[in-house]
């Protein structure tokens, strides 16, 4: 089965979030199980210059009135997988993030970027672009790619299927109608039975309302977003479509997130071994000018700084965690005005906040090694990663209840009736009382070292390997594009793939 998996981020070649991580992760398991997994990511100069083993495939002096683009050849510099990549030099050759300019406002072409990557997308995977390459299933990932399955839905004759996944509801890639002549697409797609979203043109709605599938990377979350408080306005169509939703819990890639092997680490460590863990948060204090008490809970939070990972409530929280005996390591960036409150909890308290504004992804591997508690609250939580890195690296993840918060961490707390070992502190309500309620919860426990291993321990045994939902999209696939595959198993039964229909 050929499978062209579309994203606008892919680790190590772009990455602002999970996006990326998952990107990266799931087609290498799928490529495991036997798929013939191929990559499309926009040619950010970055990405072009880490990608290996690079080849022009097709060079048109214009794309769609954009100039010049050429499909590059490539691998992935890590794992090895074929990828293309869309180089269209008017449209990705700039300094800047994948969707914003370095001082973080959107690119005004947005539109115009991945209309474009995704007709490459839809092209290539039809047999268009190259003589002997066509797709068998298209997977397309998130608003930049969401014009794929339209595109697509839209055309004449035999088509691949389409799978699209939802990774955050919140990113609409909407976009001023007027824009719509320039997009390529036809007159028939706008309107409220398409992509037409109150006036605008929504990329995320094309991708629902048109693949012939729909994925979202929890089962919680696949059934919170069919309700007014989580839905972004998109409920009604999802519940339409919603017995063609299915939530896959998202993996870790214990090959990048282990502290076994971990090149980040000063010292490595393991379930079996823990010592390293100290000399890591021994390492951290210093390097981040916190004082050398060993004492202290390390609470790390390792965050888009924005009102979803509910950085206003962190922020204000800053002062009463220090004054109950908490240390902070605080790495992330965002919206500047919240990372303005972080910085002044930080020059308050020098010795006990250390603040990193930015993108630090060796650092984001120490804090995780180092710290004791990661602190990772949400508004709303499609998966979530880093807590699931967390865990294995035995920093005890305190969470908000929420999406896929909710399906991968166990409340800790004594009197809980979970049958699940516990691994974590979880709270309901998105403000800072319950927060800190549930944060002093987690420093009373560590101050009771035999219980605080057993969870530790507990944590860091979970699997939230790749293997396991790799199999459920590849059932996915193949109920899409029947042919046997040798090393498939069928997944059947499974408690946390479902769809929300349910
Ligand atoms: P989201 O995709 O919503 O941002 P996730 O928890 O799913 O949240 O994934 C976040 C990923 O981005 C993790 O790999 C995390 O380590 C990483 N990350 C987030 N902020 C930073 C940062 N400032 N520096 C380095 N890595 C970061």
């Amino acid at each position: 089965m050929r499978v062209l998996f579309v994203s606008s981020e892919i680790y190590p070649l772009a990455k602002t979030g999970g996006l990326a991580d998952v990107s990266a992760a799931l087609p290498k398991a799928l490529a495991a199980l036997g798929v013939d997994m191929h990559l499309l990511l926009p040619g950010y100069p970055k990405a072009i210059e880490s990608a290996a083993s690079k080849s022009v495939a097709v060079d048109f002096a214009d794309f769609m009135g954009a100039g010049p683009m050429r499909l590059i050849s490539a691998r992935t510099p890590d794992t090895g997988l074929p990828i293309w990549l869309v180089d269209c030099a008017s449209l990705f050759r700039r300094s800047g993030g994948p969707y914003q300019d370095e001082e973080g406002r959107d690119w005004l072409d947005n539109a115009q970027r991945f209309a474009l990557f995704s007709h490459v997308a839809a092209r290539l995977s039809l047999g268009q672009l190259l003589e002997n390459w066509h797709a068998d299933l298209v997977h397309t990932n998130d608003w930049p790619a969401g014009l794929v399955p339209a595109i697509l839905a839209e055309g004449q004759g035999q088509r691949p299927a389409t799978v699209f996944t939802i990774h955050n509801l919140a990113y609409q890639g909407l976009f001023p109608a007027d824009l719509y002549p320039q997009l390529g697409l036809p007159d028939a797609t706008f309107n409220p039975d398409g992509l037409e979203f109150y006036g605008k043109i929504s990329f995320l709605k094309a991708g629902i309302h048109y693949s012939d599938r729909l994925t979202t990377v929890s089962p919680t979350y696949a059934r919170e977003i069919l309700t007014a408080e989580y839905g972004c306005g998109l409920e009604g169509l999802l519940q339409r479509r919603a017995q063609d939703l299915i939530g896959i819990l998202n993996g870790a890639d214990y090959e990048i997130w282990d502290p076994t092997t971990d090149i980040h680490l000063p010292a490595n460590f393991s379930l079996r071994n823990i010592a390293g863990k100290r000399a890591c948060k021994t390492a951290l204090q210093k390097e981040l000018g916190l004082e050398a008490d060993w004492e202290a809970a390390l609470v790390v939070y390792i965050s888009r700084i924005t009102d979803q990972k509910m950085a206003d409530v962190v922020a204000a929280a800053l002062p009463e965690l220090v004054e109950i005996g908490a240390q902070c390591a605080l790495l992330g960036n965002g919206a500047r005005h919240l990372e303005e409150q972080f910085e002044l909890a930080a020059c308050r308290y020098p010795r006990r906040i250390a603040l990193r504004i930015g993108y630090e992804e060796p650092l984001a591997h120490r804090l995780l090694a180092g710290g004791d508690i990661l602190l990772h609250p949400a508004r709303f939580e499609p998966c979530g990663l880093t807590q699931l890195y967390a865990m294995r690296y035995g920093t005890l993840p305190v969470v908000r209840s929420t999406g896929g918060l909710c399906d991968t961490v166990v409340e800790a707390s004594d009197g809980s009736l979970n049958r699940r070992p516990a691994t974590g502190f979880t709270f309901e309500s998105a403000n800072g009382a319950d927060m800190l309620r549930c944060l002093e919860r987690a420093l009373a426990l560590y101050r009771q070292p035999l219980a605080w291993r057993k969870v530790q321990r507990q944590a860091m045994a979970q699997d939230f390997g790749w293997e396991d939902p790799a199999r459920r999209y590849l059932a996915l696939y193949q109920s899409l594009v029947p042919q046997p595959v040798a090393t498939a198993k069928a997944v059947a039964n499974d408690p946390i793939s479902e769809s929300a229909a349910q």
